[in-house]
């Protein structure tokens, strides 16, 4: 199973030996085995699992990282098995509940779930099981909000405990504890009420995406002490990223993509909106293809028929919102291609990662304008981008702190937008550091665009530029857009400029000797650094909105006049002979999950009018 990376880091708790997790002397081992054969029908374990098996058999406190597909399931199902007593799993959604539970009672295993949708008979019938002596349940399944609200269920949880028939707790897709996190939900936070109520239960965290920070939030919240953390690669080396500038033409351009690298094969088109997804779905099968749309307004039976077509290769291409991928194992995606910009990295590279589950080869590819980026930020400032099913209807609604998670929202959106305007770095390098994993561009093999071009690189004091370009955010007074201002610095004429023309006579024009496109860069670099910040305005009812620059005073003084320089390297007009080399060393600075210090580009003029297409 070629796309299983090898395990790059296992941090021991105190007094575990290096190899001790990979033993197979332990008590139990041959029972694992055996059990994994015949129960699951699995030949072996993979990477990492017999470790995280071992760990938390041994009764530690364990934190699981692991790309989706790789198989963090088994590592509570078959534990489960073999310990005497219940395994209680928290779990986001009661699909996702089905769906595994649908699966352990195909293999015999006994399992159920609570939630709070469940007939009330239902779960008297579960909770009497749970009470009995001789209980016949391996796993419960419930959802975070089962925990935070059915004091009746703490009960019985409790009296498990009493009995010693708690074995482990489980906590899945952790990062929803964190705020920090893609795909916040505020019941997830309470679930440390868990380690309170049962200290002497083994838990086991397991996720598919988290950042460094959303780790220890996750490890704080949920009070996890000396864990042991199996952290696994995320690079996904068969999968090729290319971030390409989005045109009026972006269909066309879609159209002839697919049908020059992948005609006939199965993919994905992420769409922002739910008209983008029917728009995109009608224009491709004009163009002949074998598509459909698939979105939170359609009704689950429509839904889940898409998706059997979808998944019985009767289509092959779906344009959807990101309402689709939870739980979808379909092993032969050969392209995820994203129509607008994902808001996250995170949540980039977990809907990239649908493709190419069989290690062949996929393509990612990411059209990209920074227009999009007005376009989504207003969206989420109006919560009206469709969010992901483990959260809709969630974090909204309950955030402890909507500012918080609007910021951190904005923040997220950022990096992804310097990820797009970044065309230095390997892609592969720059996902990783979110990930808080060190990867070595060299290692990319030139699967990625920027390793695929060769160009030098010179590097260019910028800083003299940008503090025109502030003062002239300031000269107009902070109420126009980006695109205003980089008109008036190169000194255009037309009616809008006019306007504004005698307050900005000093610089006007004063960057009529820049090269094309390189003002702009500059200016995107300053909004991304957060000197400058963009205020997104809706103009007026036909729904267009317009950004406005405003300028970051104290940030400005103690930065930029305070006599930081800006450095952005530019690819130098010589071609080098040699493809480049892309270092561990990033542009400038230094990178951090939170913030990309990085060189930008954009492809086409940023635009202040932006159709919103709200649906
Ligand atoms: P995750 O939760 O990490 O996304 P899952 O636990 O859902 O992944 O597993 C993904 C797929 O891999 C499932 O179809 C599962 O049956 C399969 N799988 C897991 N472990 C093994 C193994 N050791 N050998 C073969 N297939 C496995
Ligand atoms: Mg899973
Ligand atoms: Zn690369």
């Amino acid at each position: 199973e070629p796309f299983i990376p090898k395990i790059i880091d296992v941090n021991y708790s105190e007094g575990c030996g290096d190899r001790q997790w990979s033993s197979r002397d332990f008590s139990w081992t041959r029972e694992l085995e055996v059990n994994n054969k015949k129960v699951f029908g699995n030949h072996s374990f993979r990477p990492n699992q017999r470790e995280i098996i071992n760990a938390t058999m041994k009764g530690c406190d364990v934190f699981v990282l692991m790309p989706t597909g790789g198989g963090k399931s088994l590592t509570y199902q078959l534990p489960a098995l073999i310990n005497p007593g219940i395994t209680l799993v928290i779990s986001p959604l009661v699909s996702l509940i089905q769906d595994q539970i649908m699966h352990l009672l195909q293999a015999n295993i006994p399992a159920t779930y609570l939630s709070a949708n469940m007939e009330w008979t239902e779960q008297q019938e579960i909770l009497r099981e749970l009470n009995s002596d001789y209980c016949k349940y391996k796993l419960l399944y419930v959802t975070p909000e089962k925990i935070a609200r059915s004091d009746n269920l703490l009960r019985h949880l409790e009296s498990l405990y009493f009995r010693e028939l708690l074995s482990r707790i489980v906590i899945d897709e952790a990062h929803c504890v964190s705020q920090w996190g893609h795909d916040f939900r505020p019941d997830y936070q309470g679930l440390g009420v868990l380690k309170q109520k049962f200290p002497n239960t083994p838990v086991l965290a397991l996720t598919a995406t988290a950042t460094a920070s959303v780790k220890e939030d996750v490890v704080q919240a949920l009070g996890l002490v000396n864990c042991i953390v199996f952290r696994q690669s995320f690079n996904r080396p068969n999968l090729r990223y290319s971030v390409v500038p989005k045109t009026k033409k972006c269909l066309e351009d879609i159209d002839k993509f697919i049908r020059e690298n992948h005609f006939d094969e199965c993919g994905i088109i992420y769409c922002l909106s739910r008209m983008d997804c029917e728009k995109a779905a009608e224009k491709l099968q004009e163009y002949g293809h074998k598509c459909a749309f698939y979105h939170g307004n359609m009704d689950p039976a429509q839904r889940s028929f898409i998706q059997k077509q979808w998944s019985k290769d009767e289509i092959n291409i779906i344009c959807a919102t990101v309402a689709f991928g939870m739980g979808i194992n379909k092993p032969d995606v050969r392209f995820v291609i994203h129509h607008s910009l994902p808001k996250s990295i995170e949540g980039y590279h977990q809907e990239c990662g649908r493709a190419g589950r069989d290690g062949q080869p996929a393509s990612c590819v990411l059209y990209y304008s920074y227009s999009d980026y007005i376009r989504v930020k207003h969206m989420l400032s109006v919560g009206m981008v469709e969010q992901s099913p483990m959260t809709s209807g969630y974090s909204r609604l309950n955030a402890t702190n909507p500012g918080r998670l609007l910021e951190t929202n904005t923040e997220n959106l950022l990096c992804m937008v310097s990820y797009c305007e970044n065309d230095v770095d390997c892609r592969r390098f720059i996902q990783l550091v979110h990930f808080g994993e060190k990867f070595d561009s060299s290692t990319c093999q030139k699967t990625c665009d920027n390793c695929m071009k060769v160009t030098s690189f010179i590097e260019k004091d910028v800083t003299e530029t940008a503090k025109q370009l502030v003062e002239l955010v300031k000269l107009t007074g902070q109420k126009v857009s980006a695109s205003h201002i980089l008109e008036v610095y190169r000194g255009s004429l037309n009616q809008m400029v006019k306007k504004h023309r005698h307050e900005t006579v000093r610089l006007h024009g004063a960057g009529k000797h820049l090269a094309k496109g390189e003002a702009s860069r500059i200016l995107h670099h300053l909004v991304v650094e957060d000197f400058l910040a963009e205020e997104v305005k809706k103009s007026d009812f036909y729904g267009s909105v317009s950004s406005v620059l405003k300028v970051n005073e104290q940030k400005v003084r103690n930065g930029l006049f305070g006599g930081q320089r800006i450095i952005l390297r530019f690819p130098s007009s010589v071609k080098a002979s040699k493809p480049l080399k892309c270092d561990l060393t990033p542009a400038r600075g230094s990178l951090t999950s939170a913030k990309l210090n990085l060189p930008i580009d954009i492809p086409d003029e940023p635009q202040t009018e932006v159709d919103l297409n709200l649906s």
